[in-house]
């Protein structure tokens, strides 16, 4: 395992250790690894011969500083965790390196409107910011495959959308979700939680799971109000809780008109987001 900082190091150790018929699998994070990132690299490193995790706390992606500010950089641990499994090269640049002319960018990436909603609505700029770097990251290493979380289900809509839209030869492998014993999705914020808070998080999942159920004789509005109507008596505040159509991300009314559903859902407690999300229906294998 390999700790590359810069990307002229990058391009030269790619040049030389990576012969024409290998396949390289890139697993992009911002550190502070948990088992859900595990879940990604034990993947690349099961379909392909060379894994290149990247750790870096992309600046462009956040629309709020102090979040920026104190999200959490924890390398010495993570190289620790990463050290157990058969990983090539752990890229870690510095903000300079990856935008060597500042990272203010004017391109404004065509993500067909899909950040029009849920996460992009509530936080502007973020999927350009997110998009952005990952496109930078994809140019420097070229892989072939590229392990994200359905966690960021609209991340990844959006990437795979990009991706096509680009015409860019990497094949988007989606990884389910990890969760702690509560059910929380794992994530690097839920370490900023107190105790209680992170207990009580197994509300979210247990609403999903819930909604699931309840959409199979219920309207999606009366699913809403009953998930609406469960946090109003916490201390989580709803940030939204959306039906949709996992191919448009737009919101739905009725699900029989979408063959392919999920419901979306990001709640605020102490400061922290949380998102979280569940398949309600997939289309049918013709
Ligand atoms: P992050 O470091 O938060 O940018 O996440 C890096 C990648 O790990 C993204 O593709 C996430 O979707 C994925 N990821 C984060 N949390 C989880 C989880 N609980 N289960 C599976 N994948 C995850």
């Amino acid at each position: 395992m390999k700790l590359i900082q810069s990307c002229d190091e990058l391009k030269a150790w790619i040049g030389s250790n990576v012969a024409a018929d290998k396949s390289i699998g890139f697993v992009p994070t911002m550190g502070a690894l948990h088992m859900g990132h595990i879940s990604l690299v034990k993947k690349a490193i099961q379909l392909n011969d060379i894994i290149i995790v990247s750790i870096f706390v992309n600046p462009t992606q956040f629309n709020d500083p102090k979040d920026l500010e104190k999200y959490p950089r924890t390398m010495e641990e993570d190289m620790a965790l990463l050290s157990a499994y058969k990983i090539d090269v752990i890229f870690a640049p510095s903000v300079n390196e990856i935008y060597p002319n500042g990272e203010k960018s004017n391109t404004k990436y065509n993500l067909g409107g899909l950040d029009t909603y849920m996460e992009g609505a509530h936080r502007p700029g973020h999927f350009n910011g997110v998009v952005q770097v990952v496109l930078r990251l994809l140019d420097l290493i070229k892989p072939n495959s590229l392990y994200m979380g359905q966690k960021d289900f609209q991340q990844f809509s959006i990437i795979q959308y990009v991706l096509k839209d680009l015409n860019l030869p990497v094949e988007l492998v989606v990884c389910p979700i990890k969760r702690e014993a509560n059910g929380l999705a794992m994530s690097s914020r839920n370490e900023r939680l107190s105790p209680l808070a992170r207990a009580n998080a197994s509300i979210i999942y247990k609403c999903l799971k819930r909604s699931k159920v309840l959409l199979i004789s219920q309207s999606v509005e009366k699913v809403k109000n009953y998930v609406e109507k469960k946090f109003e008596k916490t201390s989580f505040e709803l940030e939204y809780f959306d039906i949709v159509d996992v191919f448009t991300l737009s919101p739905i009314n009725d699900i029989s008109q979408s063959e392919y559903v999920a419901a979306c859902i990001a709640v605020s407690i102490e400061k922290i987001r949380l998102i979280d999300n569940i398949i309600i229906k997939y289309p049918k294998v013709k």
